[in-house]
């Protein structure tokens, strides 16, 4: 059986990668795992910058209807876009495009969608998604920040945690709690939160290879007129989930999986002293190499399902725990590979590929969007119609 893309969506993939040579000089280099910043001042001007570009081209909301100013595109072209740009390892993703622009889409006012779509389509703002609270993760609808209504306004109370951006964002994609009494899915509304609101008090959270990505942040007695409610009060748990037709395959993880692993190999040959010394790492990589391919399948056959119109459900699962535990494993064995070495870190004489780096980011990777257990506990139960444990 031959598995191929149309003519015209290789073709659309050439085009990504010459534009990715040109704007995104760091794809040929082994700073493939991303950049590091001197400030969130530059941060923040770089990624905006790369983003702005996108937006020209109509790239960044591709997958948006043409009415709201996107390119329609199909999920095979948003597929091979996210495979090229995350083998380049560049900084396209954007949670406003992902979820907040198609949640006014739905259920925005018009004044929301005039206001707030061009903008997010444009790459004028950065948004972070508020939702997870210490005491809810998982059990998302556990969470506690309070928003009562007082007047034209909704007063917020409460924390979140794992905030990714939290530092960098114009605006927050916020769930709140608006009816305690109600049962816990019921009770909860979606507002458009400005991160400059008094009130707001962001705390950085530096994971634990030493970069600063999420944040905790407080909310005291921050007013958010009513007028940026989305959608209807004490619904908001069922506008979360309106995202669901956007390209979800899980294709990252297996473009920058492959992109690790043939830096490895690269490494590999180079060195050739590094595998004389441990011998079971060529195995090793031929069984990374062998994950990377067959996982890719898995995000293939997920975008296909899309395609047609089916809602692809535990088959996505199965993409996000296979990606998720692949890309530890990539990581693990280049430790194994490099030995010592492993564990030199950015601006090391001889850092090799800064692999300690890689190795401690690639931690978050099964609990960031669902953890492996819940994953699995999809696949057992709407997957192989297991009963519930
Ligand atoms: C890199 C990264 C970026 C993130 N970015 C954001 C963000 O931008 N915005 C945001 O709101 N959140 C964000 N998160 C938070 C993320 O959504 C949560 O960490 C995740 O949902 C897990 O929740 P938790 O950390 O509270 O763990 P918990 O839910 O407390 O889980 C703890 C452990 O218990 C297990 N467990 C829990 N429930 C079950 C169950 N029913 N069955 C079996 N096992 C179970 C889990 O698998 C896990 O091993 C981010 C997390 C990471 C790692």
């Amino acid at each position: 059986m031959q598995f191929a893309f149309n003519a015209d969506v290789e073709e659309f993939r050439r085009e990504v990668k010459q534009f990715l040579t040109a704007e995104y000089p760091e794809c040929e280099t082994d700073a493939g795992r991303g950049r590091l910043f001197a400030s969130k001042e530059d941060e923040y001007d770089y990624t905006m910058g790369f983003q702005k570009k996108l937006a020209a081209r109509g790239w960044l909301a591709m997958a948006w209807p043409k009415e709201y100013g996107g390119g329609g595109a199909s999920h095979m072209r948003q597929l091979v876009y996210n495979e090229e740009m995350a083998y380049a390892g560049a900084p396209s993703m954007n949670m406003g495009i992902a979820w907040v622009g198609p949640s006014l889409m739905l259920y925005g006012t018009e004044a929301q969608k005039q206001r707030f779509i061009p903008r997010i389509a444009g790459a004028d703002d950065w948004w972070c998604t508020l939702y997870s609270e210490p005491g809810a993760g998982s059990d998302l609808a556990a969470m506690q920040t309070r928003a009562v209504r007082d007047g034209d306004d909704y007063v917020i109370n409460g924390q979140k945690i794992w905030t990714t951006g939290g530092h960098l964002a114009d605006w927050g994609w916020l769930a709140a709690r608006t009816d305690p009494e109600a049962p816990k899915h019921k009770g909860i509304t979606m507002f458009l939160l400005d991160m400059k609101s008094p009130g707001v008090t962001v705390r950085p959270l530096i994971n634990i290879a030493d970069r600063h990505g999420f944040n905790e942040i407080f909310f005291e007695d921050v007013r958010v007129p009513a007028t940026q409610v989305v959608g209807e009060v004490n619904r908001g748990w069922y506008h979360m989930a309106v995202a669901l037709d956007f390209e979800r395959s899980g294709i990252q993880a297996f473009a920058g999986g492959r992109r690790a692993v043939e830096r490895l190999v690269r490494v590999a040959k180079e060195r050739p002293a590094l595998v004389a010394q441990r011998p079971g790492v060529r195995t090793e990589l031929a069984e990374r190499a062998i994950e990377v391919r067959a996982g890719t399948f898995l995000a293939y056959r997920v975008a296909t399902m899309q395609a047609k119109g089916l809602l692809p459900n535990h088959e996505a699962s199965a993409s996000k725990v296979f990606g998720s535990e692949m890309s530890q494993r990539i990581a693990l064995t280049g430790m194994h590979l490099l030995g010592l070495a492993g564990q030199l870190r950015d601006g090391s004489k001889d850092e090799v590929l800064d692999q300690a780096t890689s190795y401690l980011q690639a931690a978050s990777a099964t609990i960031a969007a669902g953890t492996s257990e819940i994953q699995r506990g999809i696949i057992a139960t709407r997957g192989l119609g297991l009963p519930r444990g």
